[in-house]
Parts: C-alpha cells; structure tokens; sequence
C-alpha cells in the first residue's frame, strides 16, 4: 500500500476534524467528506473532561480566551430527595457542540484541509491500491488511506442483548452555579445539567427507548410523567427553554471490529460508551491523537496491516475498558429497585469518598 501523506477522511465530528487538524499541520493532504454542514445542534451533554483541554488548545481552540465554565462540583440527585455532592478530581469543562465543531471546522480550512459538505458517504471499499469511497450522489473516489470517523453506528458486538436507549438534549435558561454538574437520576435514565460558553445551560438526559415509546414519542409528556417525578430535575425542567430539543435515534453501547471493516475508525464509530459517565468526547480526541502517531510511523515504512493491528489493539483494549467502566457506572445510575437504590444513595451521601472515587473512574489521563 502507497505511504503517500494523503489521507480521507469519512465524517466530520471531533474525531474526523482533529484528525485533519493534526494530519493537515504536518504537512499531509487531507479531504473531509462530511454528510451535513456547520454550524449545527447535536445531542450532547457538551462537557469535556479535563484530559482534552490543552489538546484542544494544541489544536488552536482558544478556550481561556473563551472563559468556558471550569466544573470542578459534581451533584447526584434522586427520585427519593436524596442529594449527594462531590469535588470532582479532574474536572472538566462546558462547551456547546454548535460552538465546538463549528470551531474545528474553520481552523480545519485555515490548515488547508479540503472539506466536501453534503456528502455522505454510502459504501467504502479496499482495493489493491488504497480504497474506493462512493458517495450519494453518485460520485466514486479513490484514496490511498481512508479513516471512518462517522460516529455512531448500529450493529455495534456488544449490543445483542442490551436494552436501547435515546438522548434528548435542550438549553435552557437557568442551571447550577457555573462550576457544578449535576446529575439527576428518575426511573429509566438521568439527566445532567450544566452551563456552556455562551451562558446557556445544557439539559441532556439518557432514557430508556421503552419508557419514550409508553409516552407515545411525547416528550413533554415523558418529562411531565417520569423526568419530573425527581423534584430538583423538576425544577431544572421549568426553566425557560432556549432551544427545541433534538431527540437522538436509539443508542447501544459497545466496540466495532476494525480487522473486520478493513479500515481504521476513531471516536464512536469504534465504540460507543455511555454518554454522561465516560467521556466519549475525549476518547475521540484521544483516538484521533494516537492514530497521528501511528500514521508517522506508517509514513516512514507504509506497513498497513501494523497500522491497522494497532488501531485495533487500541479498540480491544483501551477503549473497550473505558467503555466496560461506563456501563458499570451508568448501571448504578440505574438500579431500578428502589431499596437497592435508596441505599445506594445513602451510601453515597454518607460514605465519605465514594461519590468522587465512582466519578474517577470515568475520565482518563491528559491527552
Ligand atoms: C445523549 C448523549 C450525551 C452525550 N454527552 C456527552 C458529554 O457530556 N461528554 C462527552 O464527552 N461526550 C458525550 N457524548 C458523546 C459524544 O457526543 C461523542 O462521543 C462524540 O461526539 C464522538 O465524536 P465523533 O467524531 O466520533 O462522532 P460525531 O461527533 O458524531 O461525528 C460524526 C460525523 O460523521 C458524519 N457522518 C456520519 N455518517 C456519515 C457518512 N455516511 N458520510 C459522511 N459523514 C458522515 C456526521 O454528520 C458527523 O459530523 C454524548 C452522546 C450522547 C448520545
């Protein structure tokens, strides 16, 4: 396979864009093909962890010029009046996606990247050359390397049995003070809540497609019915809305086999984890810098197969833990039962400790 520093990129969300970024400043020829445009909403809790501030920094994102909120508090609450509060070891920090990927985009174009909007791609195929990419509207093109950062997929080798989820995601006027998340559990998912660059809030919450299906797809009803049934969401929820929600399709949780696929893919189109307690912004960044590195390696000696084998070990490894510590996480959160729960709660109320050391475990080292 040709070690030509030319590389295409399928799909333009943090993975896709930082990988360009970085890829572009070092001299590569880069192409996005990206399925939408920028500036645009997405469903997203929009807080990073700390991990990727100087990451993103690195990559020319001005974020102290910003004065994005610094969280370093975080508060659980539960159906039961029950309020647990921490500090947060590493912290991190509230930036909208609109604002964020719209941000990448630009600094992309300043760097030379070449990125084709509207195009999204319908089938990848690996050739003796390199691969041949087809996109909707008929076009067919050929790169020599080819990387999927298309975010999340179906068909993820985790999911068979898992019940699905959806994510619905609002600003809205009024929230904790600017350095608090806050977490609030209700029965069939959580919520959290935290302020973002522009003074707004973000509401986002996980819910089980199940409990959105008995509402009839009826959002208000649903966070009438069950969301409200928490009385400090409750309140968070009567805060006057700034945008109109936008509704996820249905979420699993698992890895993807990049051996299979014959390409390497980053961010969530690797894995998925669980939005809220493990970071997924952050694993993007991380994919993305790590496969950077490796290309170095594959510029010099053209090895594939090494390319591809450490993009996968990556996956099995790595990403597969952090995504095994988000679920676990994301399962206390949901313990239906509710003595279990209400001891849980407890314990984390009375504990002293356990709240920050759950909250470690979903955040990695710096990028
Ligand atoms: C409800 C919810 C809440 C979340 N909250 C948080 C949070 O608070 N903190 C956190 O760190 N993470 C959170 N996440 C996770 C985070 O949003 C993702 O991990 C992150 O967006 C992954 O980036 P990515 O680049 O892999 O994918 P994306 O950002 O989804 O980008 C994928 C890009 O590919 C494009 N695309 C898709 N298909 C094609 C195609 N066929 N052809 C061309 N282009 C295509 C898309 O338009 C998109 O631009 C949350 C996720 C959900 C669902």
């Amino acid at each position: 396979m040709s070690n030509s520093k030319e590389i295409c990129i399928v799909g333009g969300g943090l993975a896709g864009l930082s990988l360009a970024i970085l890829t572009a400043k070092n001299g590569w020829k880069v192409t996005v093909l990206e399925k939408g445009d920028y500036p645009r909403p997405k469903v997203c809790g929009e807080y990073i962890s700390m991990e990727s501030y100087d990451f993103l920094e690195s990559l020319g994102v001005n974020l102290s010029k910003l004065q994005t909120p610094i969280i370093s508090n975080f508060t659980l609450t539960t159906e039961h009046r029950i309020s647990a509060s921490t500090k947060l070891k590493t912290g991190g920090f509230g930036i909208s996606r609109m604002f964020l990927d719209h941000e990448l985009y630009k600094i992309a174009l300043d760097n030379g990247v070449s990125i084709k909007l509207h195009s999204k791609v319908t089938a990848i195929k690996k050739t003796d050359f390199g691969f041949t990419i087809q996109i909707n509207h008929g076009e067919n093109l050929s790169y020599p390397l080819v990387v999927g950062t298309f975010g999340r997929i179906s068909g993820l080798q985790e999911n068979k049995k898992q019940n699905s989820f959806v994510g619905v995601k609002y600003h809205v006027e009024a929230g904790p003070s600017e350095d608090t998340i806050e977490i609030h559990q209700f029965k069939g998912g959580y919520c959290g809540v935290s302020k973002v660059e522009n003074g707004a809030y973000n509401l986002c919450y996980l819910v089980d497609s199940n409990a959105l299906k008995s509402v009839k797809g009826n959002i208000e009803a649903l966070e009438e019915k069950v969301l409200s049934r928490n009385p400090s969401l409750k309140k968070r929820l009567q805060s006057k809305k700034l945008t109109e929600p936008v509704v996820t399709s249905k979420i699993y949780f698992g890895t993807q086999n990049s051996m299979q696929q014959g390409y390497v893919l980053l961010g969530d189109a690797a894995g998925f984890i669980p939005p809220l307690t493990g970071n997924g912004m952050s694993l993007a960044f991380r994919s993305a810098k790590k496969l950077f590195l490796s290309l170095q390696e594959f510029q010099k000696h053209g090895e594939y197969n090494k390319l591809l084998q450490e993009n996968h070990q990556y996956i099995q490894h790595y990403l597969k833990f952090r995504i095994k510590k988000g679920r676990f996480l994301q399962s206390l959160l949901f313990i239906q039962n509710p003595i279990f729960n209400k001891m849980l709660c407890y314990a984390l109320v009375y504990i002293p400790g356990l709240l920050q050391i759950l909250s470690k475990q979903a955040v990695g080292k710096k990028i």
